[in-house]
């Protein structure tokens, strides 16, 4: 059945805003959830309102299978949207909201009923069905949504920041609830968000977007773990990102590398001075003082307090090294530790 096994692919899909340009080729295999992560202005949102055609590209192609979506408007593809701000119908029920795109496609009643108490059940909703949008809370609203887009039987799933107007526990609960239900629609659908954290709980594979160019794409622990620039490493969360002179100072070749977590040994090895300590529930966090440069650990409650001297192992094999060109942008490197914070 095309709706289970469709492929999404963007063939050099580009199009330009004055002092803007987005040009992007990637797949969306059946079922897979991609997520599209990258700053504000990178180009996201554009790039979904070309595969909903909502805008116009100036050039490149999109695929659903053999067919070509890119002449179609955007009711002949057959795409589910959810917008950060859900856009719901206030004067309508949530049912109501379900139901809407389903009468303008002229589905019998019948089907209709039986499609929104599916969806309602999918989307925890059917306590709800007989209320009105203000009448809920931002979660429930979330999922009038998400239940509304997946109406029609979409066979690509399109999601702008669909958390972004919550509160962080709430994102944190429905991160999950999302993920399950993206799973169970096996449509490929795309998630913007701008959140790496997100992007690694509920997708298969991240796109990293910049100025409207990919710049790395992989499974969240490749992502993570590979980081190709000091850019990529520091956008998703990395701290240690020395730059090539900062590099060279402990020992490294000159030119930028990452010192993950995994690499660092609390106890053992070389001696390091502690100059701060930040404590934020389940772990606390240390800045140390090692070879002249200022290393960030978190972990487990420690024992050690600022002005303590205690030691730390770099396992080499674990560093990462970078690539020196940075996408030609600065950005911000690691402290240097100032020399009279030198142990
Ligand atoms: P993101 O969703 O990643 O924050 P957008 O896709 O909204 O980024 O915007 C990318 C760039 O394109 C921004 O610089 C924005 O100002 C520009 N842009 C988006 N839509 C338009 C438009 N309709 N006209 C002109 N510029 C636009
Ligand atoms: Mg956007």
């Amino acid at each position: 059945m095309l709706y289970a096994k469709a492929m999404l692919r963007l063939v050099g899909l580009g199009k330009t805003y004055p002092g803007f340009a987005l040009s992007v080729s990637l797949e969306v295999p059946p079922g897979q959830t991609l997520a599209l992560l990258g700053p504000s202005g990178s180009g996201k949102s554009t790039l979904l309102r070309l595969v909903a055609g909502l805008e116009t590209p100036d050039s490149g192609q999109v695929w659903l299978n053999e067919t070509e979506l890119t002449p179609l408007p955007p009711e002949a593809r057959r795409v589910g949207f959810v917008f950060q701000d859900y856009a719901l119908f206030p004067h309508l029920s949530v049912s109501e909201n379900i139901a809407f795109g389903l009468r303008e496609a002229r589905w019998d009643n019948a089907s209709i009923r039986e499609r929104v108490a599916e969806l309602l059940g999918l989307t925890h909703l059917s306590p709800h069905a007989h209320k009105r949008p203000d009448q809920l809370s931002g979660g429930e609203r979330q999922r009038v949504a998400l239940a509304r887009a997946l109406a029609h039987r979409p066979q690509v799933l399109l999601l702008d920041e669909p958390l972004g107007a919550l509160d962080l526990k709430l994102r944190q609960e429905l991160l999950l609830e999302l993920r399950a239900i993206l799973r169970q629609t096996a449509v490929p659908s795309i998630v913007v968000t701008h959140d790496q954290s997100e992007a690694f709980v509920i997708a298969h594979q991240v796109t990293l977007l910049r100025e409207g160019a990919l710049v790395q794409q992989g499974a969240p622990e490749q992502l993570f773990n590979r980081p190709k620039s000091p850019w990529v490493a520091t956008f998703l969360g990395h701290r240690n990102v020395l730059t090539a002179e900062q590099s060279r100072q402990i020992g490294l070749p000159a030119r930028p590398h990452l010192l993950p977590q995994e690499a660092l040994t609390l106890g053992e090895g070389e001696e390091a001075r502690v100059q701060e300590r930040i404590f934020k529930g389940f772990t606390v966090a240390l800045e140390l003082a090692w070879r002249g440069q200022r290393l960030y650990l978190e972990g487990p409650e420690p024992g050690l307090h600022p002005g303590d001297t205690t030691r730390l192992r770099v396992d080499w094999s674990k560093v990462v090294a970078l690539e020196e060109g940075n996408e030609g942008e600065p950005w911000q490197p690691a402290d240097t530790v100032t020399p009279s914070a030198r142990p």
